[in-house]
This record gives C-alpha cells, sequence and structure tokens, in this order.
C-alpha cells in the first residue's frame, strides 16, 4: 500500500513541476507590466521634476531678461556714456549699478560703450573689476549693437563661473550709444538639484553640457560637433575647453527625459538610472513568483489530499468489496455445509431405519441363538446327572441281584435326589433365559464343594487323580445359590478331569480357599496342560472348545461366568507358574450359619 503510494506520488510532483515551469512564461508579462507601470511612476515623476527645474531656470533667467532695457535708460548710466572721462559719474555708475546688482541678486553688471570697452561694473572695486576690459569678441556685444538683446552662455573670462549674459543697447534716439550686459550666475541653479539617483543634464545649441549635476559630465559634447560649431567655440570660447570630450552615456543604463527651451536653445535631459524601475520590478517579479509558487504548493497539496481522499476511497471500496467477497464466501461455504448437514441428516436417518430394522433382525436372530444356546446348555448340564443316574441304576440292578434291596434302595434314594436336581437345573436355565433374577442367599462352600466332588468321585478315582485340599476348618459362608454354585463348581471340576486325561499321572487337583476383606476366593488348580494363548482369550465365549465334539460343546465356562456375574462375584482364568490351569472365584461372603432365603428350589 505504502509502496504504491509514493510510486504514485512520485510522477505528480513531477508534473507539479512541469506545471510550475509551464507557468513561469507567465512572470515574463509580469515583469513587462511591472516595467511599464514603475516606468511610467518614473517618467510622471521625472516630467514634474524636469517642469519645475525648466520652470525655476525660466523664472530666473525672465527676471534678468529685461533688466538691461530697464537699465540702460537710468539717467546715471546714460551720463557715463555721454562723458566717459567724468571720475563723479562714473563712481556714480558703479555704485549705482553694484547697487542694483545687489538687489536683483544678479552676479555682475557693466556698461560698455559702443567700442566694446567697460566704463563701469557692478564689480568695480573687485580685484577681477570689470571696468577698462573689452568684451567685443563676445556675440552678446554685437548682438546688442545690432539692436537685438544679445544671449550668451559662457564662462567667465576672470571668474571663471558659469553664466548667462543679457545684452541690451543703450540708445540715444537711433544711436547705440553703449551696451548694458547683466550677467546671471548658472553655477547656483546646479547646486539646486539635490543629491537623488536622477542627475541633470543640460546641454548648449551645441549639444555641449553647461549644466549637470554629475560634475564629470560637465563640458563634454552630447554628440560629434561639425565644423562651423567648432570655429564657433574657438572663436567665443564659451567652455573651458576648446575640444569638448564626448559624453559616453551607456543609452541603456539610463532613462532619458528631455524638454528644450527654445529661447536659449538649450535642452533640459533628466536622467534616471534603470536600477530605479529594475528594483522594484525585480520585486514585483519575486513577489509574483513566490505567489506562483505558493499557489503551486497549494494547488499540489489539494492534489496530495485529493489524491489522499481518493485512495482512501478505493481502500475503503476494496475492503468493502473483499468484505463482501468474503460475506459472499461465507455464505456459500455455510450453505455448502448446510446441505451437507441436511444430507447427513437424512443419512442418519437412513442408517437409524436401517439401524432399527437391523436391530429387529437381531432381535429375531438373537432369540434364535438364545433358542439355540438354552437347548445346548440344558443337554450339556444334564449330562452330568444323567450319566450319575445311569450309573446308579446299573448299580441298583446289580444290588438287586444279589438280593440287597437295602443298598439299592439307597442308589434309588440318590437316583431320586439327582432327578430332583435335574429339574432346578432345567428351571435355573429357564429362569436364565427369561432373565429372572433370584437374590443371592448364604451358602456353605465345602458341602457344595463336596457335592461336586461326589458326582465326579468315580471318573477321578478311575483316573488316578490326587487331590490336594488346603480348605479352612471354619465353613466359608459365600453369596450364591445353592444350584448355581454347584453348577459352577461342577462345571471347573469336570474341566480340570478334562484336562488330566490328556496327561500322563501323576495327576493332581489342588482346591484351596481364603477369606479376604472383599469375601472368599477359592482357587481350582491342576497340572494339566494349561490354557492355551486362544483358550485363554476367547474360553468365556459359548461354543468357544478346542475339545472334539463328542466331548465338548464349548458352554461350561461361558455358563460358570454369566452365574458369577449375576451371584456379584467374579470368575477369573489363568495358567499356574509352574504350569496347568488356574482358575480363582472371587466370591461375595454371606452371612455365617443362616440362610438368608430358604434354599433354592425351583424345581416346582
Ligand atoms: P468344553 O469343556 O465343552 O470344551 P468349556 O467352556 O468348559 O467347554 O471350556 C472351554 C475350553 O476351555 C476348553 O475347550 C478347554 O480348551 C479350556 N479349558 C477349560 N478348563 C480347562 C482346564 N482346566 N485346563 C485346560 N484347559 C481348560
Amino acid at each position: 500500500m505504502i509502496t504504491t503510494s509514493t510510486v504514485a506520488r512520485r510522477p505528480r510532483w513531477r508534473s507539479l513541476a512541469l506545471l510550475a515551469l509551464c507557468l513561469a512564461p507567465l512572470l515574463w508579462p509580469l515583469q513587462h507590466l511591472a516595467e511599464r507601470y514603475y516606468r511610467n511612476e518614473l517618467v510622471s515623476q521625472n516630467r514634474q521634476t524636469l517642469d519645475l527645474y525648466v520652470a525655476n531656470l525660466l523664472g530666473t533667467l525672465h527676471r534678468y531678461e529685461v533688466l538691461p532695457q530697464i537699465l540702460g535708460d537710468l539717467p546715471a548710466l546714460r551720463a557715463v556714456l555721454a562723458n566717459p572721462e567724468q571720475k563723479v559719474t562714473l563712481e556714480d555708475a558703479n555704485r549705482l549699478l553694484k547697487d542694483i546688482c545687489e538687489q536683483t541678486g544678479a552676479e555682475v553688471m557693466y556698461l560698455m560703450d559702443p567700442s566694446g570697452n567697460t566704463l563701469a561694473a557692478s564689480n568695480w572695486d573687485k580685484h577681477d573689476s570689470f571696468v577698462g576690459r573689452n568684451f567685443a569678441f563676445r556675440p552678446y556685444f554685437s548682438e546688442a549693437m545690432a539692436g537685438r538683446l544679445g544671449r550668451f552662455f559662457g564662462l567667465g573670462t576672470t571668474s571663471a563661473k558659469r553664466g548667462y549674459f543679457f545684452a541690451g543697447a543703450v540708445h540715444d534716439g537711433d544711436k547705440v550709444i553703449g551696451v548694458l550686459v547683466v550677467k546671471v550666475d548658472l553655477d547656483r541653479t546646479e547646486t539646486l538639484w539635490g543629491k537623488t539617483p536622477e542627475q541633470l543634464l543640460l546641454t548648449d545649441h551645441n549639444g555641449v553640457v553647461i549644466l549637470t549635476s554629475n560634475p564629470e559630465w560637465r563640458f563634454r559634447a552630447t554628440r560629434p560637433l561639425n565644423q562651423d560649431e567648432q570655429q564657433a567655440i574657438n572663436a567665443i570660447q564659451p567652455y573651458p575647453t576648446r575640444n569638448p570630450k564626448p559624453l559616453n552615456l551607456d543609452a541603456k543604463a539610463w532613462l532619458t527625459q528631455t524638454q528644450q527651451i527654445d529661447e536659449t536653445g538649450w535642452t533640459v535631459n533628466i536622467l534616471a538610472p534603470r536600477g530605479l524601475i529594475d528594483r522594484p520590478v525585480r520585486t514585483a517579479v519575486a513577489v509574483g513568483g513566490a505567489t506562483l509558487l505558493v499557489l503551486m504548493l497549494l494547488l499540489g497539496l489539494m492534489m496530495q489530499r485529493r489524491r489522499h481522499y481518493l485512495d482512501r476511497i478505493a481502500f475503503e471500496a476494496k475492503a468493502r468489496r473483499e468484505l463482501e467477497m468474503r460475506v459472499i464466501e461465507r455464505t456459500a461455504d455455510l450453505e455448502g455445509l448446510n446441505s451437507r448437514l441436511k444430507q447427513e441428516v437424512l443419512e442418519r436417518e437412513q442408517a437409524q431405519q436401517e439401524l432399527v430394522r437391523a436391530q429387529d433382525e437381531l432381535v429375531q436372530a438373537g432369540k434364535l441363538s438364545a433358542l439355540g444356546t438354552m437347548s445346548a446348555s440344558i443337554s450339556h448340564e444334564l449330562n452330568q446327572p444323567l450319566a450319575a443316574i445311569r450309573s446308579y441304576a446299573e448299580n441298583a440292578e446289580v444290588l438287586l441281584d444279589h438280593e440287597r434291596t437295602e443298598d439299592a434302595r439307597g442308589n434309588l434314594k440318590l437316583i431320586s435326589e439327582l432327578t430332583g436336581r435335574m429339574a432346578s437345573i432345567i428351571a435355573h436355565l429357564r429362569a436364565f433365559a427369561r432373565r429372572d433374577r433370584h437374590a443371592p442367599e448364604s451358602v456353605a462352600l465345602q458341602p457344595a464343594l463336596d457335592d461336586a466332588l461326589a458326582l465326579l468321585s468315580k471318573r477321578r478315582r478311575a483316573m488316578e487323580v490326587e487331590l490336594i485340599r488346603d480348605l479352612p476348618d471354619a465353613t466359608l459362608w459365600v453369596q450364591a445359590g445353592e444350584t448355581r454354585l454347584r453348577q459352577v463348581l461342577g462345571n471347573l471340576l469336570a474341566n480340570a478331569l478334562d484336562a488330566l486325561t490328556e496327561k500322563g499321572p501323576p495327576r493332581k487337583l489342588w482346591l484351596s480357599a481364603e477369606q479376604t476383606p472383599e469375601g472368599v476366593n477359592l482357587y481350582i488348580r491342576d497340572n494339566g496342560p494349561g490354557f492355551s494363548k486362544e483358550a485363554l482369550a476367547r474360553a468365556r465365549e459359548p461354543f468357544f472348545t478346542t475339545k472334539t465334539r463328542t466331548q465338548g460343546l464349548g458352554l461350561g465356562l461361558a455358563i460358570c461366568d454369566t452365574l458369577m456375574r449375576a451371584l456379584g462375584g467374579e470368575l477369573l482364568l489363568a495358567n499356574h507358574p509352574d504350569g496347568g490351569a488356574l482358575l480363582t472365584l472371587h466370591l461375595r461372603a454371606g452371612a455365617s450359619g443362616v440362610n438368608l432365603q430358604p434354599p433354592e428350589d425351583l424345581s416346582a
């Protein structure tokens, strides 16, 4: 995100710089306008200055212009011209000229005779007095002698001061009897120019600078002089030099304004250094440039903000789109899940139905199986007493043959007892098949064991099996049923004898019992081959047998295990470390000497 935005931002700044470059030429018209404005300002300002100066100059000149004419009528001066030799009149004239000179502010006034000799002068008492000097070479003299007003600019021959001379003829009737000259100091008008950057330049009809605020420019020629002009200069010497050097002014550096003074043939120039315009123009351009820059920056900032704004909007739109996509995906997932769940529920329901059907079938099969098991159990359990009955009956027959009726009666009694027991077994199996439950009773262990051994005694003796009994003398009372306990013991002892048939002598059978805090443990051990590995794992399963069909049904241990669990006890199968099988019966202890319930009699 960051990288893309920085990448995207760079060209924007570049385009901004490009735009600034394109806008930069706008500064040129700005400069042009500013230049024009400031030049106009300067021009109008200088025009006023120039007008003022020219008016001032002309005012000064006009003030003195009429003086020669007026003074020429004064009797004191005319008297001098009438009688130049008279000292008193000369002195009067000198004093008069001096007075008037002081009053009018003229530099000097003097009176000449028609041949150009100065008779009286306002500076008669100064060391540079004009009295006695001849100025006939000056043009103003000849002008005045011709009856016109003589005008002349020139340096004072003695004072070397710049002055403007007015000369007028003194008439006696039509005759010119003398010339009166008034010299005006022009140096002073130059000093009137203040110390401004603008410079004053006053040129005469020759184009030579006669008045200027810049002393270096004084008496320099602003244009080349032609031959006539050069000759005139040589003749009348208006400047301190006969060869005015050229004034090479850089036209580009100065802004010049000019005004002609026709009556004197002068040109007044005011020169303003261009820097006066350049400086404010530069400032204006700088301000314009800065404004442009600020505008650019503002524009850039606005663009950047806009870009950020657009970026944010795009980002938010993208996030929204992603969210929508996720919602759509999630919805699709959920829909998929939902349909899968529906499918599963459907499958479950089908499975349930199948299960119910299978259970029904199983129940049916279980019923059939139970029927089979029961019939098998009946035949298995009844085999032993039947065999005993047969042997008792055979014995009774033999005894009757030998007329031993009492003994025969005993045998018949035993037969009767056995039939009773068989009925009881059948009743038990029936009750078991119906899942009837009988509350356990307290049964003496040793007599039940003796009974079971008695049924098998003939077979045991025939097989020469040594019986090793290790039972306590005191009767052990256990919670059981008389018949069921005898059934279990009979089955286990018969299995031991079966196992011992597979083995040669000596054949041994150990019977031991012990009282424990939990109840009574009875151990039945033989020295037969012991359980095979498979038999140890599967011996409790109905119909599991390792014996041939004739011998075993595989129901003995299954029946014993079920009976033991029904009695709240346990049957453990194991092999003894010294070989042979070791069967353990855990029985719950019963109350001693009392039958909790009447003895089982289920034959009825
Ligand atoms: P059956 O006696 O009809 O075979 P049982 O359930 O009584 O059925 O016994 C199952 C199997 O357990 C026998 O086939 C035999 O292999 C094994 N078995 C039972 N008792 C012993 C024993 N005392 N010694 C060795 N094997 C035994």
